[in-house]
């Protein structure tokens, strides 16, 4: 199995939910710099404090704070661990250093439309405590509102309101996108299309990741 993975495509493609599934069920290590920073935020650590504003608005975090972020998490990882980067890296800046410092072994980009996403992530619910995600529709909780894995109450992200949403896909587009034809030119892309039920697109996620 491939060692080293990154999830590209756009907020609520369904990252988090696959990389979850692919942790749970073959031990990989999941970095979700998203889960990362909303944790510093709750803490108000300076990390925290610094990223607030950007996420709030939908924008990327400046890329130093990240980075640095990343370096210390991928140099406390044991020789030879399965790792999942989910939501890194976002930009240019952010992929070449990452490649510096590990092999990438397969960039998966899971493919959405715009209104599929809006969809998606206006009625995604979030568990503050263990980052686990809900559709009220696709994917809802067993007990309305409380998380089936933690019991905790579930939240509306405010970045997942909708005039959010519009501007986190626009970043998406202009500083992320462009990964794709990175990776490709790399030969380390795989592209599948993030429609359909979770079970049958992690079928196509496995056969990527195998
Ligand atoms: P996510 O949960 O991955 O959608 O991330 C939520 C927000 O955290 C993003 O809209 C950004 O503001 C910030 N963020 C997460 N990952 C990164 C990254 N790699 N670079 C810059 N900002 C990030």
């Amino acid at each position: 199995m491939k060692q080293t993975i990154i999830l590209l495509g756009p907020p609520g493609s369904g990252k988090g939910t696959q990389g979850e599934k692919l942790s749970e069920q073959f031990g990989y290590v999941r970095l979700s710099t998203g889960d990362m920073l909303r944790e510093a935020v709750r803490n108000e650590t300076s990390l925290g404090l610094k990223a607030k504003n950007y996420m709030a608005g939908g924008a990327l975090v400046p890329n130093d704070l990240i980075i640095n972020l990343m370096k210390e998490k991928i140099s406390s990882l044991a020789q030879g661990t399965g790792v999942i980067f989910d939501g890194f890296p976002r930009t240019v800046e952010q992929a070449d250093a990452l490649g510096e410092q590990i092999d990438v072994d397969l960039a998966l980009n899971l493919d959405v439309g715009d209104e599929e996403l809006v969809n998606r992530l206006t009625l995604r619910r979030s568990c503050p405590q263990c980052n686990s995600v809900y559709h009220l529709l696709y994917n809802p909780p067993k007990k309305n509102n409380f998380c089936d894995k933690c019991g905790s109450t579930l939240y509306h992200r405010d970045d997942d309101k909708e005039e959010t949403v519009r501007n986190r896909l626009k970043v998406y587009r202009d500083k992320t996108l462009p990964l794709t034809e990175y990776y490709r030119k790399a030969g380390k892309l795989c592209t599948i299309e993030g429609v359909g039920s979770i079970d049958e697109i992690f079928d196509q996620v496995k056969k990527a990741v195998g």
